[in-house]
């Protein structure tokens, strides 16, 4: 099990302290009639690179920056990418962004803009990742994971001390779940602080790899395919360190979306709540949409407030007027 600790999330906030944002949270009263309990959205879209990525990216290269690291890399759907160019350049080094073919060109052009170094690397999450290890290797950049470090995790995990701050009594939280460290940290900073609230994580059925892996009870590959939500996409790495232990311990519930859901999250994000959402950052609501989300595990809890995390708003605009117009 990882060696994450309540401490090294509130380290995390203080790191986080003006160059992430505290986000809002909402009530949303279309959700909270549907679930038949208080829906609330945490609102990582409003994060100055429109996911919660930054939190974890900003805490592992201030950390790095301490130490005089100069350069950074990873690999990176887009988002943590985008989030650690705009980490590095924030803190004065500089970042290089190892993607697969299949990132959309909105998040490459993202990255380019906050003057990140761009690498297109193969097919897959994985084959990104190989070519950001190589750089770390043979030219000497400090390699920040995705999701499987400690240091991101904690980011991450902030999220939890904000939510419960705002909403003590939260009985049931609601996670997009891909590599698991935004769901590790949440989870378990929340249940640090509040042991019986449920942490349920939600991810798409096309290519689950944590889903995937909880089922084998070890990480496993999983073929990795184009879905609306491309945020979810890729392994978890067959060498997972934190996130696979810490998501089996913590999940009292995974839940996988057919991608007619998502888009149905996308469009009630959009008309009910006046939301561009992104396919990864509207699965929780899915689930609710779709009945998945009974309430609190406990029955003590049952009833008890509901927080969705909107985890990211970069959808590529043209995709999502076509999901409007056609749902
Ligand atoms: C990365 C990402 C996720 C999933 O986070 P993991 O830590 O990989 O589980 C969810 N939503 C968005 C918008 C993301 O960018």
């Amino acid at each position: 099990m990882s060696s994450l600790s309540l401490a090294d999330v509130y380290r995390a906030r203080q790191r986080l302290a003006g160059r992430a944002a505290h986000t809002p949270l909402v009530a949303s009263p279309s959700l909270s009639a549907h679930a038949g309990a208080p829906v609330y959205l945490k609102l990582e879209t409003v994060q100055p690179t429109g996911s919660f990525k930054l939190r974890g990216a900003t805490n592992a290269v201030a950390q790095l920056a301490e130490t005089g690291v100069t350069r950074v890399v990873t690999a990176s759907t887009g988002n943590h990418g985008r989030a650690l160019a705009y980490a590095a350049r924030a803190l004065g080094i500089e970042a290089a962004v190892c993607m697969s073919s299949l990132v959309p060109r909105n998040k490459v052009d993202a990255v380019a803009a906050l003057g990140a170094r761009v690498v297109i690397a193969g097919r897959s999450q994985d084959d990104a990742q190989i070519e950001a290890q190589r750089l770390a290797s043979e030219e000497g950049y400090a390699f920040v994971p995705p999701f499987d470090d400690a240091r991101v995790i904690a980011g991450q995990a902030t999220i939890a001390l904000e939510v419960l701050e705002a909403l003590p009594d939260a009985a049931t939280l609601v996670v997009p779940l891909s590599g698991g460290g935004l769901f590790s940290g949440v989870a378990f900073a929340a249940k640090a602080i509040r042991p019986s609230i449920a942490a349920i994580g939600v991810s798409m059925a096309r290519g689950a790899a944590m889903h995937a892996s909880l089922a084998a009870g070890q990480p496993i590959e999983v073929e990795e395919v184009p879905t609306l939500a491309d945020s979810l996409g890729g392994g978890i790495g067959l060498d997972n360190r934190h996130t696979f232990s810490l998501t089996r311990a913590l999940a009292d519930d995974v839940i996988l979306l057919d991608e007619p859901s998502i888009a149905r999250g996308i469009v009630h994000a959009y008309r009910q709540e006046r939301l561009v959402v992104e396919g990864a950052g509207a699965v929780g609501i899915a689930a609710l949409l779709d009945g998945r989300i009974a309430g609190a595990e406990r029955a003590e809890e049952q009833g008890g407030p509901i927080v969705v995390l909107i985890s990211g708003a970069n959808i590529d605009m043209a995709v999502h007027r076509r999901i409007i117009s056609e749902t």
